[in-house]
């Protein structure tokens, strides 16, 4: 089999070493006589998995034990209701930057729940550009601020974080955890889907500091509240475990290939060549976000008309790139350059670039 140049936005390619490991213990795990899809989630060797998996994710982020990880259902979406269930109470505001599409749907989701307002909203200019959030200020009034730190569907992504005091900042930071190097003690809350930067679909990853699990509404379903995951340690019913499985597998070839600091080395280097070859095209390529906001991990552009893009996605494809086309309500074209997209499909993608402006432009 020979894999293609995978640059899908999510699910999104994973490391082949970590997909290797998957199949070797796919129908037996260690010596245990059965598969981990057949083993009770109250044997200690998933208790185990679960447990080792929540440690190496504060290991590699560097937090300390006044964090915890959970292991939840219902993908990045699901989050976007369960934050404000769980902390947005009466009197008080959640407030959102909104943006992109998606942290434009989380704040949709709150305003079934409560009071929610937008602090910023880069719609009207067609989400090209992002608010300064280093001197943000929010009223007292403010239950958390929300926000997206990497706009996937767009391709932008916030440099700074805002200092939001005693009040909680909550991200979604599905599209760039363990991406690149962050003050993460800033955060009460991260949540990540981890089918982009932290294994398969299926299973979502929330740090949470202690204190705002405890401050969580408890007049909701149990199901839906934070702190039945953290008593439970993910526990309480059966949990996605082959995904935190892979997500387990996915950490460690993240720890060995050197952790945060040697992604995002890798990372800017990734995404240096796209974005080159985007602007050596002059106006060839048009790159959707302006230049102190692009994204380290998916770089959008659009070309001359519709045709040419078309034309664009069908000749990578021929030469075995995946994933080019851009979302369905943005269009162009859009790489998305994960941790686990090697180096050499980034620099293919850049000669592939330049060779179709020889021919096309
Ligand atoms: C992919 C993505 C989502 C949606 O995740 P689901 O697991 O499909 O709900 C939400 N937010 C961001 C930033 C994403 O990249």
């Amino acid at each position: 089999m020979k894999r293609g140049w995978n640059f899908n936005p999510g699910p999104a390619a994973l490391p082949l070493e970590v997909l290797e490991q998957a199949k070797e213990a796919f129908v037996e795990y260690g010596d245990q006589g059965l598969s981990l899809l057949e083993m009770s989630h109250r044997s200690r060797t998933v208790e185990r998995i679960v447990a080792e998996t929540e440690r190496l994710l504060l290991d590699l982020i560097g937090l300390s034990s006044e964090y915890r990880v959970l292991f939840m259902g219902g993908g990045a979406s699901a989050q976007f209701a369960l934050v404000p269930m769980n902390f947005l109470g009466e009197g008080k505001v959640g407030r959102y930057l909104v943006s992109g599409s998606f942290a434009e749907k989380a704040y949709r989701e709150a305003l079934t729940i409560g009071q929610a307002e937008a602090l910023a909203s880069g719609k009207a200019e067609g989400w090209r550009k992002l608010p300064d959030v280093r001197q943000l200020k929010v009223a007292t009034d403010t239950a958390y601020v929300h926000m997206t730190t990497n706009n996937t569907i767009e391709g932008s992504q916030f440099r700074d974080l805002p200092d939001t005091g005693e009040i909680p900042l909550i991200g979604d930071m599905t599209s760039d955890i363990l991406s690149r190097r962050l003050d993460w003690t800033k955060f009460a809350l991260v949540y990540a889907a981890a089918q982009k930067n932290l294994g398969p679909a299926g299973v979502t990853a929330v740090i949470v500091r202690e204190e705002l699990i405890k401050a969580g509404n408890k007049q909701i379903p149990s199901i839906f509240q934070y702190r039945t995951y953290a008593d439970n340690s993910s526990l309480y019913n059966t949990p996605p475990v082959h995904a935190i499985y892979m997500m387990k597998l996915t950490l460690e070839w993240t720890a060995r290939q050197g952790g945060i600091p040697e992604l995002e080395k890798r990372n800017e280097r990734k995404i240096g060549f796209l974005y080159e070859a985007i602007d050596a095209g002059d106006g060839f390529y048009q790159g959707i976000v302006e230049k102190p906001y692009r994204s380290m991990m998916n770089a959008t552009w659009r070309m001359r008309d519709e045709g040419l893009e078309k034309q664009f996605v069908l000749e990578s494809e021929r030469e075995g790139f995946i994933g080019l086309a851009g979302h369905r309500s943005v269009g162009g074209l859009r790489a998305s350059a994960y941790n686990a997209v090697p180096e050499e499909a980034c620099k293919a993608l850049a000669e592939f670039m330049n060779d179709f402006i020889r021919k096309h432009g």
